[in-house]
């Protein structure tokens, strides 16, 4: 605090202040927040770059707070991996999630739309806590999922420089069938040849390589890298799904250059299971 004339305690970043409060008070209302039911999941596509089909769809968190509505996961996901209840919460978010895609599942009359396969995401907190293999194993049991339709997205970040500690609980999961995704893919400094330690079937490309592909045709330079990596990947028998499509352009230049997989609000924001599900009807009846 600076003094100015009459206004003796004024500060020198308002904004920063207000911000400060909120957060405190989000950590202090966090807690509660779980037992509350005010967390809810929104889901996003995941749609067949060859065909155009839903092949299932990515949960994100959101936090209904009685005071400032909904909020994204960047406000809070921070907060709750400080606090540790980002491994209740995140054990919700998996329960949740996996129970929906029975739902879509017993909805779609067996698997007669082919399975609706479900990513969810893990915070580097989960990794370390010594309960995620089994609490996977029991909500899979609980809810008759099976493994082959859960998909576990982790940040290229979390795992740089992993050690086998850190590994061990994805290898059990990868070996019963749960895919393992590299989420943010390309925005870490992760050594390319590392990628053959690590127990991952699925590479997620960050949006940033997406946003090169703006332009038709996209920079040259650019346009390699993916190829690149995409060559990369399926030498490693790795799939290879593309995050932040917002244009048919993009979309179109992603499936040239090998991609699998892609994720976007081209194709759909993300939104409540039943418009999951609509989107996945349509598609699979034309
Ligand atoms: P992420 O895993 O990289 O998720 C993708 C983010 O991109 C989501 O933001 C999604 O809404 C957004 N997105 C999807 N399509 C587009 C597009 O076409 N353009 C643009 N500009 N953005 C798009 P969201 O939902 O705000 O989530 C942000 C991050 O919060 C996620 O990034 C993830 O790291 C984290 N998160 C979300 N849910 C969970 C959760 O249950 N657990 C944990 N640990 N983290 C979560
Ligand atoms: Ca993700
Ligand atoms: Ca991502
Ligand atoms: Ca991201």
């Amino acid at each position: 605090a600076k003094a100015a004339g009459g206004n003796r305690f004024e500060l020198a970043d308002p904004e920063a202040d207000a911000r400060a409060i909120t957060r405190h008070g989000l950590t202090t209302a966090l807690p509660t927040a779980l037992d509350r039911g005010e967390f809810f999941i929104e889901y996003q596509p995941l749609v067949h770059l060859g065909d155009g089909s839903v092949r299932g769809a990515e949960a994100l968190v959101r936090w209904l707070h009685p005071q400032h509505g909904v909020l994204s996961p960047d406000r809070f996901i921070p907060l709750a991996e400080h606090t540790g209840l980002i491994v209740p919460l995140g054990r919700w978010v998996l329960e949740q999630s996996v129970r929906q895609a029975r739902e879509w599942r017993d909805a779609n009359g067996g698997d007669a739309l082919g399975p609706l396969r479900i990513n969810v995401n893990l915070s580097p907190c989960q990794l370390t806590h010594p309960g995620l293999v089994q609490d996977t194993v029991e909500i899979l049991e609980r809810t008759g999922v099976t493994p082959d339709a859960l998909c576990l997205e982790v940040t290229e970040s979390a795992l740089i420089g992993a050690d086998d500690d850190l590994l061990k609980p994805l290898r059990r999961l990868a070996e019963m069938g749960v895919d393992i995704a590299l989420d943010d893919f390309g925005t870490g400094y992760s050594n390319l040849a590392n990628l053959r330690r690590l127990p991952v079937s699925v590479l997620k490309l960050d949006r940033s390589f997406t946003q090169s592909m703006q332009q038709f045709p996209a920079d040259p330079v650019d346009l390699k890298i993916v190829e690149g990596i995409v060559a990369l990947a399926h030498s490693l028998d790795l799939a290879v799904t593309v995050e932040g499509v917002e244009t048919g352009a993009q979309a179109e230049q992603l499936r040239i250059l090998g991609c699998d997989t892609a994720q976007g609000w081209y194709y759909a924001r993300p939104g409540p299971p039943d418009r999951l599900h609509e989107l996945a009807l349509v598609d699979a009846t034309g």
